[in-house]
């Protein structure tokens, strides 16, 4: 930390203004004891277990009325169609000042996991710290800010302060002017964009992190005390000047201070936006990076109906996820936020995960083969500590590179290798073990995002159900019956020399919710039907079997469904034309309930 406590009085920062003697020393180090007088714990929820129990209503909320999960792409620009249909509040205003107030502009939408805010910020001249060192080099920027108070009298009150490049300075306070940096808003994301006419910022916070720092359960159209601010600096003009600072309401001081309880006003969340009448709330498709030499995949998708597009890679989540951080993977993102898509990833990741170079040092953590030797071919020791330790640490750095629209994440075991035969892990199924190494991932993504769901890959070697492990909250049943054969309605296939018969769906869905299980379908994998062989051939289709299964996959409960559409990419449709089983597919699926 370099910013010295004469720069802090210089700057005369409005949030530090008063606080110089509680936070800095003579020397100008930063003192972090802000812990010893906020040690009010679980605010943040290191196990990942709502402090506030949920109530029955709220679950009743979830389930009876289904709210949708926006398909919102946290960038810092608002091109979701979803922002449209924002609650909005402008009339902010300079309450200590006479200037002319510049546009701006608050934006709310509540889905079932999240509130989801944005600022839409008019300004000439743009001011950044020149050097970032840093949350408090947030002190030194134009800003947004969003304050939620736990009780009137500011007793506790946390702060989210978000710069034009989504930087994020966030800390709690208690009444009056005592500060805690060290508290980081759980699950909290916020992307920033500057443009020509100012800067906009995206941003969005769990319910259940809310409803943490609240101290009570936060459901769309809850009643919140909220502060929305603006610091407005001019280049050189930074500080406590009265025109620096913007508010939606006025406070009640003679100069400027939003640490007080007049600066705060209620404030409505809006009510969810409800999902469609459809069966299938998912309905996706999953393919390659490299399938998207069809770059106009999304909206062919937008076109059918889908919801979704995932992107999937046999062996290595670094294609995906560097395909993801590249122009072309930017634009992709861009393009499916505009046509109001959501986007997932689904990876075989364990040897990822796991680095395999780790072997030579620790083979310990590495599975042990039916001759009782340790070989680094894939997945792990899931009772090896240190090992599940890596793997989660990695999942959700992982998680950070690819994050899913959905919350809803995939990282499967290696694509249909056995799992650990060491003494520890012997008595334990694949599936078993499978399921023991989700519920730690899952506990640990769910730190990053309290509303994270993990799959739990029913396929190949993991089809039968977990006999010995229960799913934690949070796991959901994925299902992809890669045997089965498509050119008979999969309900028929019931006789011995059925594979991947539907009676191993209903095996699963005696131990997953049936809520939130998904399917995982082969109905348009180019690759599937090709034996994985280029070249390509044409898909065999028949639209009867498609809509059968659909049939049958709704009576069961099942509302997410997903079908891998891999290898129709453009050499695909140059040859072969635009399939009609893409429209079909969507149709079948977009059935109402
Ligand atoms: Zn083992």
């Amino acid at each position: 930390m370099d910013m010295t406590p004469s720069a802090d009085l210089s700057f005369g920062n409005m949030r530090k203004r008063q606080t110089v003697n509680w936070f800095y020393s003579g020397s100008g180090v930063l003192l972090v004891c802000a812990w010893v007088y906020f040690g009010w714990g679980g605010v943040t929820g290191s196990t990942g277990e709502p402090a506030v129990a949920p109530v029955a209503s709220a679950g009743a909320v979830k389930v009876s009325h289904e709210p949708a999960r926006l398909p919102i792409h946290m960038d810092g620009q608002l091109t979701e169609p979803a922002w449209n249909k924002a609650r909005k509040e402008a009339g902010f205003v300079y309450p200590w000042s006479k200037r002319t107030p510049p546009a701006t502009e608050f934006r709310a939408l509540v889905d079932s996991e999240r509130l989801w805010f944005a600022f839409d910020v008019e300004d000439a001249d743009v001011v950044m710290a020149e050097e970032f060192s840093g949350e408090l080099s947030l002190d030194l920027e134009d800003r947004v800010e969003i304050f939620f108070a736990r009780d009137a009298a500011l007793d506790r009150y946390f702060c989210i302060e978000i710069d034009p490049l989504g930087r994020v300075h966030d800390y709690a306070g208690r009444s009056y002017r005592k500060f805690d940096d060290n508290w980081n808003c759980a699950g909290l994301r916020a992307a920033g964009r500057i443009s020509t006419r100012g800067y906009t910022v995206e941003a969005s916070i769990p319910l259940e992190s809310l409803s943490e720092l609240l101290g009570r359960r936060i459901s769309p159209g809850a009643s919140l005390r909220v502060g929305l601010f603006r610091a407005e600096f001019g280049k050189g003009a930074l500080g406590n000047a009265d025109d620096n600072w913007m508010s939606r309401v006025k406070p009640n001081t003679a100069s400027p201070d939003f640490h007080v309880p007049s600066a705060f006003a209620d404030w409505r969340l809006p009510d969810a936006e409800p999902a469609g009448s459809e069966v299938f709330r998912t309905r996706g498709v999953v393919l390659v990076p490299e399938d998207l030499s069809a770059t106009d995949w999304p909206k062919r998708a937008a076109r059918a109906g889908l919801t979704t597009i995932a992107l999937h890679h046999s062996t290595s989540t670094e294609n995906v996820a560097s395909f993801i951080e590249s122009p072309r993977g930017q634009q992709f993102l861009r393009e499916c936020a505009r046509l109001g898509l959501h986007v997932e990833y689904e990876l075989h990741a364990m040897r990822d995960l796991l680095p395999r170079d780790l072997f030579d040092r620790h083979p310990e953590w590495f599975r042990m083969d039916e001759q009782g030797k340790r070989v680094p071919d894939a997945n792990l020791c899931v009772t090896s500590k240190p090992a599940l330790e890596i793997v989660a640490t990695n999942a959700v750095r992982l998680a950070r590179r690819l994050p899913p629209t959905t919350s809803r994440y995939f990282f499967w075991g290696d694509d249909g290798l056995p799992w650990c035969r060491c003494p520890g892990c012997r008595e334990f199924s694949d599936s078993d073990q499978a399921l023991l190494l989700e519920n730690r991932i899952v506990g640990e993504l769910r730190k990053l995002d309290p509303g994270a769901e993990l799959a739990h890959l029913a396929y190949a070697n993991t089809l039968a159900p977990p006999a010995k492990v229960k799913p934690a909250p949070g796991v959901f049943l994925e299902f992809a019956p890669i045997y089965r054969r498509y050119d008979v309605p999969y309900a028929r296939q019931t006789g011995p020399e059925a594979k991947d018969a539907l009676s191993a769906l209903d095996a699963n869905l005696a131990v997953f919710p049936r809520a939130t299980a998904q399917a995982l379908e082969y109905w348009l994998d180019v690759s599937r039907f090709s034996k994985w062989k280029r070249p390509a051939t044409e898909l065999p289709w028949d639209e009867r079997v498609l809509v059968d299964d659909a049939e049958t996959y709704a009576k069961m409960g099942i509302r997410h469904v997903t079908t891998f559409a891999v290898w129709i990419d453009a050499d695909y449709l140059e040859r072969f034309g635009e399939p009609v089983a893409i429209r079909q597919y969507g149709a079948a699926l977009r059935r109402n309930r």
